[in-house]
């Protein structure tokens, strides 16, 4: 076991249908610890620099456009392998794909607003939260 950080963000589907607190509760059971958070509305270059590795797909500037519809909550999760069990609560990206229990199967409507986003490798956790928090708010 490690103690591990990552990042999680509830995008703006999930925010709108006001499942803020049923999404936290998932983490907490799950064994992972809030332990920095902020609710923001991004521009369209904060979304574009977050999501600067998918930016030759085809759905990146969909992906933009929805990012920025309206406020998200960004949070940091702590606990042991929080890389991946962040991931396993959160299920597949494609709802359709999700196991029964997971947060995209019960709160995303597609795979293009899919309730959550989180790191996928300790690299990525580094970045992406430097990308949101500064060292004064990560105690
Ligand atoms: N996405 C999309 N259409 C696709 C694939 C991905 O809109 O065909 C969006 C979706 O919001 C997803 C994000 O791009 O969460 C990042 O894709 P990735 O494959 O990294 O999935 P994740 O790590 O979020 O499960």
């Amino acid at each position: 076991m490690s103690l591990q950080r990552t990042l999680s963000i509830i995008k703006p589907d999930a925010v709108k249908k006001n499942v803020i607190g049923q999404i936290y509760q998932r983490f907490e059971e799950g064994g992972l610890k809030i332990v920095a958070a902020k609710m923001k509305q991004l521009s369209q270059s904060e979304a574009e620099g977050f999501y600067a590795v998918h930016k030759d797909r085809p759905f990146f500037s969909d992906l933009v456009k929805f990012m920025t519809s309206g406020p998200v909550m960004i949070q940091v999760l702590e606990g042991d392998n929080a890389i991946a069990k962040n991931r396993e609560i959160m299920g597949a990206t494609n709802p359709k794909e999700a196991e029964a229990g997971t947060i995209r199967a019960d709160f995303a409507e597609s795979i293009d607003a899919n309730a959550v986003h989180g790191s996928d490798a300790p690299e990525t956790a580094a970045v992406e939260i430097a990308y949101f928090f500064s060292t004064v708010e990560l105690t």
